[in-house]
């Protein structure tokens, strides 16, 4: 057995982190190292890794994911607009392997992103 991630952890109950919603397939806390005014991060409960991991039978868990990210946006007052990012892989910039949603609002966003 692999060691757990951080991110499962924090579903574990055994890390603290600011939770701001959950649900019977997601978790949504916000980011230790925020990018913006608003920066949560939206973890399914099943630890799949990335997004590249994603089988037919996720396709539901992703679809949730986002349907969370309207809800939170909408509760943390982000009128203007937000952005949703997945990172996937060492390219992607991804560093913890139990894929997650940030949902990042409050300021304008650039693009491209660097
Ligand atoms: O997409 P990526 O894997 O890089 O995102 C991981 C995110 O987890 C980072 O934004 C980082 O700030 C966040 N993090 C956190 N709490 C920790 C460690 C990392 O919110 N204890």
């Amino acid at each position: 057995m692999s060691e757990p991630t951080l991110f499962q952890k924090i579903i574990d109950g055994e890390v603290d982190a600011d939770i701001v919603y959950d649900d019977d397939h997601c978790v949504a806390f916000r980011d230790i190292n925020p990018q913006a005014p608003t920066h949560i991060l939206i973890v399914p409960r099943k630890p799949i890794p990335s997004l590249d991991d994603l089988q037919e039978e996720d396709r539901e868990i992703v679809g949730h994911l986002f349907i969370a990210a309207r809800n939170i946006a909408r509760d943390e007052g982000l009128r203007d607009g937000y952005r949703t990012v997945i990172n996937c892989g060492d390219d992607g910039g991804q560093t913890v392997y139990h894929l997650h949603l940030h949902l990042l609002g409050g300021r304008r966003m650039d693009w491209p992103p660097g």
